[in-house]
């Protein structure tokens, strides 16, 4: 049947009682998860597997964390693009990765809607997932009240004027957890971060170089946001050679052609396209410095972290969370501009390689974060659970309430849409 328009109000005999039986019920379930394994259901973006073959920030962070989870004894189902492989169940409901057309709604929409599709099944056969951890982005986070399973969301972008009126209305439908103090200390006013979880890496994975070669490295995507023109101007400035590392993604061959390609040599700047696997690793390790010229609020930054743990010192200006991650004089340096970066690259041999890589390995391990996100877990299901008592209202959970309430007992003067 079509959808209609209707004005409802709320407090009908039928659906109080509805309320306080389905209160019940989440109160019995959600108190049982102190402790022992979770059943969680990972959410990767549907465009590149997991781990990723080269670029790839979140499906890097996505692999590890499934690895961790399962390693700690929880029952993970990872969704992801095809070609995915990680000690968690795998299922990719799209025939193919999508890594040329990233943000396309077509795919996004379609995925979701398949995953929540899943996760509404498992729960109508007896298996039901404590908690659903997303990181693919915006649809899961709109539509996070119309499944039966609480969402924890991982905010992987920043919030700028865009994003933040999405945010506005939609964060209080999940559990949002963001990956920098910066990044929380800019969410809107009214949107609860609960907790603050940085990207995971395992630092055993990167090999510690402490004699390190006669270059500086730049790593990333060719957006003018994060600077490669300005390690090219730093690097000349320094007279040290530059290795510059990523892919020229869609939209970014302008810039690629106009601001660094024209500077690209085989004597000072080269370029040695996107890398992956053993060559990253020793493009970060064999560096003097790895240069971070961002001129934007990045939330996290991956290549500090992979950097710092092949101890080499990262030079970043001083925006997002580069003034978390790089610590200055102790493992990088923190400038406001090409020439002050220069400069540093001079003073880099300064810093010990093994201090830079502690400075990784107590703070970012795929361990710790890993238990650190189970912990956000279980916290959100005991915020539910006290929900669930009156004590304080989990949004989101009320939100699943709502939809499993005669749709005649929602929002008291508001227009919603019911059979
Ligand atoms: N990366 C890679 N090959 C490249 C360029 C980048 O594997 O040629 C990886 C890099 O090592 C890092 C990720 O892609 O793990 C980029 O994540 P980051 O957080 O630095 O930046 P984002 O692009 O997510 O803003």
């Amino acid at each position: 049947m079509r959808c209609r328009p209707t004005t409802i109000m709320r407090g009908a005999p039928v659906a109080m009682y509805r309320i306080d039986s389905h209160r019940q019920a989440e109160r019995k379930r959600y108190s049982q998860h102190a402790s022992g394994p979770l059943r969680v259901a990972l959410i990767a973006p549907p465009w590149i597997p997991v781990p990723p073959p080269g670029y790839g920030g979140i499906e890097a962070v996505v692999a590890l964390l499934a690895d961790e989870l399962v390693a700690r004894g929880n029952e993970v189902t990872l969704f992801a693009a095809p070609g995915s492989r990680t000690r968690a169940r795998v299922i990719a409901p799209l025939a193919e990765a999508h890594p040329k057309e990233i943000g396309v709604s077509l795919h996004e929409v379609d995925y979701v809607a398949q995953v929540f599709s899943m996760i509404d099944r498992a729960g109508a056969h007896g298996e039901a997932f404590d908690i659903v951890h997303d990181h693919s982005g915006f649809v899961t986070v709109a539509m996070a009240d119309r499944i039966d399973a609480p969402v924890v969301h991982t905010l992987h972008a920043p919030f700028n004027a865009e994003t933040r009126p999405f945010y506005e209305r939609h964060g209080h439908k999940c559990t949002l957890i963001g990956i920098s103090s910066y990044q929380r200390e800019h969410a809107p006013p009214g949107v609860r971060v609960q907790a603050v979880v940085p990207n995971p890496l395992r630092v055993s994975e990167w090999p510690l170089r402490e004699s390190k070669a006669d270059y500086v490295l730049w790593m990333g995507r060719m957006d003018p946001s994060k600077g490669a023109d300005r390690a090219i101007a730093a690097a000349r400035e320094a007279g040290v050679p530059l290795i510059l590392a990523g892919p020229v993604q869609p939209g970014q061959e302008e810039y690629f052609a106009q601001q660094v390609a024209p500077h690209l040599d085989e004597r000072l700047v080269r370029y040695v396209g996107e890398v992956g696997g053993r060559l990253r690793a020793e493009l970060f390790a064999g560096a003097r410095a790895f240069l971070m010229p961002i001129r934007w609020p990045e939330p996290f930054g991956m290549v500090m972290v992979e950097a710092l743990a092949t101890g080499t010192p990262v030079i970043a200006f001083p925006e997002g969370a580069a003034r978390e991650i790089v610590i200055d004089g102790v493992n990088g340096y923190l400038v406001e501009d090409e020439s002050a970066m220069a400069r540093a690259i001079r003073a880099a041999a300064r810093i010990d390689p093994r201090r830079a890589r502690a400075s990784v390995a107590e703070r970012f391990d795929a361990r710790l974060v890993a238990a650190a996100y189970e912990d956000a877990y279980r916290r959100t299901l005991r915020e539910i659970a006290a929900g669930a008592e009156g004590i304080s209202a989990r949004p989101a959970r009320l939100g699943a309430q709502h939809r499993r309430m005669p749709k005649t007992a929602q929002v008291e003067g508001t227009a919603v849409f019911s059979t």
